[in-house]
Formats: C-alpha cells, sequence, structure tokens
C-alpha cells in the first residue's frame, strides 16, 4: 500500500527569529543520564539520554506539549571519557579542567510507559556523535524552543526522516549569535546568550 505524502519536505528548517529565544523559554532542567525505555534507539542511529522527571522540581514540565524541542545539554563527562575537548582535558597549568561541556540537542518530552504514561518522560539526542555511553553523568538542559508536536508514524523511516529534519532545523536555529552560549559550544562557536545556568559551579 502506498504511504500517504507526508508534509515532511515542507517543514522549516529553521523556527524563530534571529532575536534569541522569547518567553517562556529558556526553561531548564537537569539530573543524572538515566537507561531509558530500551526502544533501540542507538540502532536506529539515534541515542537519546534519558533523564529522569520529578514533576515536584520542575514546575513547566507537567503541562507542556507533549513533542520535540530543541536547545543545549551540558554534560559532566567522566575524566577518562573520549569525547572530553582537549582545550579542557589538557589543562596542566593549574586550571582546573571544565566540567560541564555544552552541546546542541534536540530532545522529547512525552509520557512515560513504565508508569502508564501518567508521568512524563524527557529524552535528549545530543548532536554529538561520542565515542562511548555516558550513562550516569550530570546533564543541564536548557530548552530553547519547540520544534514540533509528536506524531505517529506508518512506519520508522518516516519517523527517522523526521527525526533528521528535526535535528536540521535545531543545529540551523541555534547557529546564530543570539541563540548561541557565551560559554561555547563544542563544535560550534560562542555568541551572546547567557549559558552561565549551564557551567555553573
Ligand atoms: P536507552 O534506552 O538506555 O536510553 P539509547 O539507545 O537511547 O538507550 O541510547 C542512549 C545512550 O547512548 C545515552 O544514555 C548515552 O549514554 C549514549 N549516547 C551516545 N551518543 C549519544 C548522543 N549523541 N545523544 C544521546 N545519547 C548518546
Ligand atoms: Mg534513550
Amino acid at each position: 500500500m502506498a504511504e500517504a505524502p507526508t508534509a515532511t519536505s515542507e517543514r522549516p528548517r529553521i523556527v524563530y527569529s534571529d532575536n534569541g529565544p522569547e518567553a517562556p523559554y529558556p526553561l531548564q532542567m537537569e539530573g543524572e543520564v538515566i537507561s531509558g525505555f530500551g526502544r533501540g534507539s542507538k540502532e536506529l542511529g539515534i541515542p537519546t539520554a534519558n533523564l529522569p522527571v520529578d514533576e515536584a522540581q520542575i514546575s513547566w514540565i507537567a503541562n507542556i506539549t507533549s513533542g520535540v524541542y530543541f536547545g543545549y545539554a551540558a554534560l559532566q563527562l567522566p575524566a577518562s571519557h573520549p569525547d572530553i575537548p582537549s582545550a579542557a582535558a589538557s589543562s596542566t597549568n593549574g586550571d582546573a579542567p571544565k566540567k560541564y561541556h555544552i552541546f546542541p540537542m534536540v530532545m522529547s518530552i512525552g509520557y512515560n510507559p513504565f508508569y502508564k504514561n501518567s508521568k512524563r518522560s524527557a529524552e535528549v539526542h545530543i548532536l554529538h556523535k561520542f565515542a562511548q555511553d555516558f550513562y550516569g553523568a550530570p546533564m543541564r538542559l536548557l530548552l530553547l524552543g519547540f520544534v514540533r508536536e509528536e506524531k505517529n508514524y506508518a512506519g520508522v523511516e518516516a519517523l527517522i526522516e523526521d527525526i533528521n529534519i528535526d535535528c536540521e532545523v535545531a543545529r540551523r536555529s541555534l547557529d546564530r549569535a543570539a541563540w548561541m552560549p557565551r560559554e561555547g559550544v563544542v563544535g560550534m562557536g560562542q555568541g551572546t546568550l547567557d549559558g552561565s545556568w549551564l557551567v555553573r559551579e
């Protein structure tokens, strides 16, 4: 059976204005990376780092629209992790190595099947190719905008196609000065956005 054509190709590749995030963003959450639902995201080439969601601590998450969001993830990788950017790893001159590194991300906020879909779930795909997993790593998220609502897909290919577009939308939307943290983003550079919450001690 032929699949109905998706509107995929018509999706905009950049969202929001060049002037930076708009209220209610930025939204923040943090926690340690946990195991997910074993849906095999990694096998699809789209691993998602899952965070526990404590609705009592994150006031905004209970009522937010389910769907795809974008922004930055700051990760505190263990000293032995191969993806620690070299400038930080080789600080031999008495500087403390940087604790958090900022990466661009897309994330899905949905419902957790383990709790009969009554509790929110949060899973983050970082736009960086990691040589090693980072389960247990402290992760902070700065959500800067909304990409699209949750959708049901006829097949996994359509899903992957849409996720690839989500990644492109995030990359292009974040790649503007007012959307890029002053603190610097791995693989991107520096802008004028206040990202101090992501890297604070
Ligand atoms: P799980 O069901 O346990 O979440 P996934 O297949 O979604 O398994 O893989 C997620 C794990 O992959 C993350 O917890 C992280 O340790 C690792 N990982 C590797 N690269 C990435 C990436 N680019 N973005 C997110 N997680 C990644
Ligand atoms: Mg996952």
